[in-house]
């Protein structure tokens, strides 16, 4: 044998010596896990070696591969399920909105003045007061504060704006300001609304030229979205997340993450929808979404590109959501009447079919915000018109939001392998208000899971978190197990059960944190489930999510996070 084959075959011989091809770097046993995985979805044992799992069966079988430099850990027979993801958030704006401090939880009209007068005795009289997230839907009263009302609170001079990105109300003294009068004409993309006798009542809808001046705060640096970034990952993993879909970028957010990414500090995976505008000249338009330099797919395990969003429409909480028909007499809660008004398209009809069809020719995932009937069935109809020119079959263009998908909708879905991004919290928190505007025949169609699940459509779960750090207080609520619960329960805010028969097992809502959102990112044959060769992403739970009483779920948290075999977060040491 020559010389340097006989070196070879001894270090590979002291190679295998040393480090047993199969020998775990990490073995979790006496658990309970719940794989999703369809040979064996129980397990008591797991075993991990670099960064994927390499085993999962019973305990005798997997300690076998521990070795002595093996790290077991006893799992006590707790819970383990695999790593969350929730589909939908917003990190780096959710944490910047608590840079300055806590924002308050702001449940009505007193609340809200109470918060005013506070801040007006702590700042300069010529400070404006902004307060973000005030929508009439989660307000006691079932409707947005009037102007007279925020100079109760402020002080007859004061600037003071409530506002929620959508809608706002100005006291007197800001719609001065602003320039806004009886005789200011009506906005073409939004509403000034008027008294009885002419005046404006202070609430503005829409029509963000006209706001903009309160609107546009100091801009964020790289270094604030680096810390945003860091903050939110962290408490991400706090509630069992490992993986989001961030629905929303641009150059400068890309940064951050590439920062962190490079730096080896990005613990989270992460999936980056990034937005293009869907209004505007149609070559313009055209132009910007040729101009990205990368498509759907871009990256790695840890950050990667996803998918390409418009804006189709408003929201539904300040009914600005298009629909299928007029909002209709109710829409007290809104702040405006108007029985001819179906809400706003914010994209032009002609731009969203031209964006499905490039987004489709150039290889992009498309996505769009659309949170009314309305909408859903035009994007619908986009994506048929792309799937005729080229099959967009295997290329899982979502529906963000779809908060009312019909009959109609589902089956067109299913038809063209489109996959859906929701947000089951919803329920909870608006459902009574939207019920009285809308009333129960709309209503059947608000987030129907079950008749999703059994359509055999792909259904992700998220939040949209968008304010706030803490993962039950944010809007939206973040934490996984009370989306779960949600989608188990249906429960409202009011105690009421909205449509029972649309609720879904645990396993399903599971599900839909797991498998479903890593499928909606191309990504269920390296996460979502606990199976060998997988990443190994885990949560290891303070209770049982499969057994516990229901109403026990939503209060359900993580005892410890896993990304990449590692631990990411430790209630107490493992
Ligand atoms: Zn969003």
């Amino acid at each position: 044998m020559p010389p340097h084959r006989l070196l070879v075959l001894l270090c590979f011989v002291s190679a295998a010596w040393a480090q047993p091809v199969e020998t775990a770097d990490t073995v979790l046993y006496n658990g309970k896990i719940v794989t999703l995985w369809t040979e064996r979805p129980q397990v008591q044992a797991v075993a991990i070696r670099g960064g994927r799992f390499l085993a999962a069966g019973g305990d005798a079988e997997i300690r076998r591969l521990a070795g002595p430099a093996t790290r077991q850990i006893d799992l006590r027979g707790r819970v383990v399920v695999p790593g969350l993801i929730d589909s939908h958030v917003h990190p780096i704006g959710a944490a910047l909105s608590e840079q300055e401090g806590e924002i308050p939880v702001v449940g009505s009209i007193a609340d809200l003045q109470q918060y005013i007068r506070k801040l007006a005795r702590a700042t300069p009289p010529d400070k404006l007061i902004f307060v973000p997230k005030i929508y009439g839907t989660r307000m006691k009263e079932r409707r947005y504060p009037t102007r007279q009302e925020l100079d109760a609170a402020g002080g007859p001079d004061r600037l003071v704006v409530a506002d929620n990105g959508y809608a706002a109300v100005l006291s007197t003294a800001a719609l001065k300001k602003a320039g806004i009068g009886r005789d200011t004409p009506p906005p073409s993309n939004g509403k000034i609304i008027r008294d009885a006798s002419g005046e404006p009542t202070g609430l503005i809808l829409g029509a963000p030229q006209l706001l903009s001046r309160f609107r546009s705060d100091r801009p964020p640096t790289h270094q604030d979205r680096l810390w945003a970034l860091r903050t939110m990952q962290q408490r991400y993993h706090q509630a069992g997340l490992t993986s989001i879909i961030d629905r929303g970028q641009g150059p400068e957010g890309l940064r951050a993450y590439q920062e962190l990414w490079r730096k080896g500090e990005l613990t989270i995976r992460a999936n980056i929808t990034v937005t293009t505008p869907g209004a505007g000249p149609l070559e313009q338009v055209r132009e910007q979404i040729r101009r990205l330099p990368v498509a759907t797919g871009f990256g790695d395990d840890r950050l990667r590109i996803g998918a390409l969003k418009i804006t189709l429409d408003g929201g539904i909480l300040i009914g600005t959501a298009y629909l299928r028909e007029p909002y209709g007499e109710h829409t007290e809660v809104y702040g405006y009447q108007d029985p001819d008004y179906r809400g706003v398209l914010a994209s032009p009809r002609e731009n969203v079919f031209e964006i499905a069809r490039l987004a489709n020719q150039l290889g992009w995932q498309m996505t769009a915000h659309t949170t009314g009937g309305g909408s859903t069935d035009l994007l619908l109809e986009a994506y048929e018109a792309a799937d005729r020119e080229q099959s967009i079959g295997d290329r899982r263009f979502t529906l963000t939001h779809a908060n009312f998908p019909n009959p109609g909708a589902i089956e067109r879905a299913r038809r063209l392998g489109v996959v859906l991004d929701m947000q089951p919290a919803w329920l909870h928190l608006d459902g009574p208000a939207l019920a009285k505007v809308l009333g129960p025949a709309r209503m059947r169609d608000f987030h129907p899971y079950r008749s999703l699940f059994d359509a055999g459509l792909i259904v992700a779960g998220g939040s949209d978190h968008m304010i706030k750090l803490d993962s039950r207080r944010a809007i939206n609520p973040f934490h996984p197990f009370f989306g779960m619960w949600m989608a188990i329960t249906r429960q409202l805010v009011d105690g009421s059960i909205a449509n029972p028969e649309q609720r879904i097992s645990r396993e399903q809502a599971l599900r839909m944190w797991t498998l479903n959102a890593a499928y909606l990112s191309f990504d269920e044959k390296r996460k979502g489930s606990i199976e060998p060769g997988k990443l190994a992403d885990l949560v290891v739970l303070t209770k049982d999510f499969l057994t516990c009483p229901e109403a026990e779920i939503r209060d359900l948290e993580a005892q410890a996070t896993m990304v990449d075999g590692q631990f990411v977060y430790t209630r107490e040491p493992m």
